[in-house]
């Protein structure tokens, strides 16, 4: 059946095995390979709105086959597929390089095929994405599931897409930019694990259509999704409500997100994720639905900051045992407070200690790169970490992690630091989309990094996260929380970042 759209995800560099970057340490703690293989969440969001709408849609992580297979052909790949539109995504900015390789060889092979981009990174760089002649439209924003289907209907119809919001595109090789009018605040969106699985059966591709498919079955997890345009704007976020230019959070009908929380859960054993904290909008109306479907499985939980013992006590009524995410950035509460997070370490403690009394589990991420912040603040940050891990796992074995990482390599276009460099603390080194992938095919990671702060430079926040991460790993294996080949793959990817290639 040919497709109506194949939505591709590209690997962060097609000819990284040519390239040998040393970029390991920029996904040491989010489980992913160098190529950063998982596709956006809006994949699945894309894939059950279209389906619902009568499209057929090829999702291809190319990513994924090209890490696991020396042998894997993309541009063969590429041929093979014949649908009417192709979906390249340009969320995460570690992408441009691929993502433009990708157009290229999509037009290369079907040059009557129109080449459509989407995603965060394509948004904010869309007068400069159109005028590669490999791009044909551009779906801007953080919810394109109906103008992407407005745009298939005029593809299907030979109509201009000039009805189109958010699109941007050529007539005649001149570009028009249709008006940036669609950012709904009630979203429409579902993530139906049970359609990827069909997809998953339909075209016999299993890695290609797992969010963790790379590492599945050894790691896995899922994701749904509470809101577009986070309302917290931490310093270097581009997916802020400021950033995306919102005026309003994109929020879910409580009562559906249950419904897709409990039907996820009956489908796989693994744990469902909730990412943006839920107090941003109607926490009660969320738990209480929630409560009334009984939940049995893991539920894990963002906070942007110490809920208190109210409202876990709220959370922990839905059932499951507590599974609470937080990043607290740094132990030193005034950096903390100039990233974004306003609260005191007592209160943090005080969560910690009320989620593990009551039986659940807790994970804090730290930060290396908050302006202000010194190799020694980054090396108490881990003493801080280190201090509450033996504390807590002594009397609860296994139930708090932590870890600690750059955002790396890239701070996002559009967020706070990005847009106000100097005034937030922060020296930038590319600001163009074609500046960004020059920058991902040096193959030292102090050089790709598109950011320095006021007190570090790049290659001090290479050289201190390798120090960081290396003393993190072994209080982590120390307290039984990593193992094995884990902490091997880990410690390895750290080295080999931090020597600069020199191990
Ligand atoms: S990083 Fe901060 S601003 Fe971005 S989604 Fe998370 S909590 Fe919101």
């Amino acid at each position: 059946m040919r497709p109506h759209i194949a939505l591709l995800h590209p690997p962060s560099l097609f000819d990284f095995r040519e390239l040998k970057p040393r970029h390991g340490l920029a996904t040491a703690t989010v489980a992913s390979s160098p190529v950063f293989e998982y596709y956006p969440l809006g994949f699945l969001t894309l894939l059950e709105y279209l389906e619902r709408h009568s499209f057929d849609v090829r999702i291809f992580n190319l990513a994924v086959k090209v890490a696991r297979s020396r042998r894997f052909d993309a541009r063969k790949a590429v041929r093979k597929l014949e649908p009417m539109v192709f979906g390249v995504d340009l969320h995460w900015l570690v992408h441009a390089d691929g993502a433009l390789q990708l157009a290229r060889i999509c037009k290369e092979e079907h040059p009557g095929v129109p080449v459509l981009f989407g995603g965060l990174s394509a948004s904010y760089y869309h007068r400069e994405l159109i005028q590669s002649p490999h791009v044909d439209y551009i779906l801007r924003g953080d919810s394109t599931e109906q103008p992407l289907a407005d745009l298939l209907r005029a593809l299907q119809s030979g109509d201009e897409p000039v009805a189109v919001p958010n699109l941007v595109w050529k007539r005649d090789g001149q570009v028009v930019e249709n008006p940036f009018s669609y950012q709904p605040e009630l979203l429409d969106v579902r993530i139906d694990y049970r359609r990827t699985i069909r997809h998953i059966l339909r075209y016999r591709d299993l890695r290609g259509n797992l969010l963790t498919g790379y590492q599945w079955p050894a790691y896995a997890f899922n994701m749904t999704l509470f809101c577009r345009g986070c309302l917290m704007n931490c310093l270097t976020c581009g997916g802020t409500n400021w950033a995306l230019g919102r005026s309003k959070l994109g929020v879910r009908d409580p009562e559906i997100l249950a419904d897709e929380i409990l039907s996820t859960q009956e489908l796989t054993p693994h744990g469902v994720g909730v990412p943006g904290d839920i107090r941003q909008h109607e926490p009660d109306r969320l738990i209480d639905a929630l409560r009334r479907r009984k939940p049995t499985r893991p539920l894990s939980f963002e906070l942007s900051g110490p809920g208190g013992e109210e409202f876990l006590r709220e959370l922990a009524s839905i059932g499951p045992p507590l599974d609470i995410h937080m990043s607290p950035e740094s132990h030193d509460e005034e950096l903390r407070r100039r990233y974004g997070r306003g609260y005191g370490n007592e209160r943090l403690e005080a969560d910690l200690d009320f989620i593990l009394r009551a039986g659940g589990k807790a994970f804090l991420f730290f930060l290396i790169g908050i302006p202000g912040q010194t190799r020694a603040s980054v090396m108490e940050s881990v003493d801080y970490a280190e201090r509450l891990l033996e504390h807590h796992n002594a009397r609860y074995p296994g139930k708090l992690d932590a870890n600690i990482s750059p955002p790396l390599p890239f701070i996002d276009p559009g967020s706070l630091a990005f847009e106000r460099p100097e005034e937030t603390g922060y020296r930038l080194f590319a600001r163009s989309l074609a500046e960004h992938r020059k920058l991902m095919r040096q193959p030292d990671l102090r050089d790709v990094l598109n950011f320095e702060t006021d007190t570090l430079s790049r290659a001090e926040i290479i050289d201190v996260a390798g120090e960081a991460m290396e003393r993190m790993i072994g209080v982590r294996e120390r307290c039984g929380l990593l193992k094995g080949k884990w902490a091997d793959r880990e410690r390895a990817r750290v080295l080999e970042a931090a020597s600069g290639g020199r191990a």
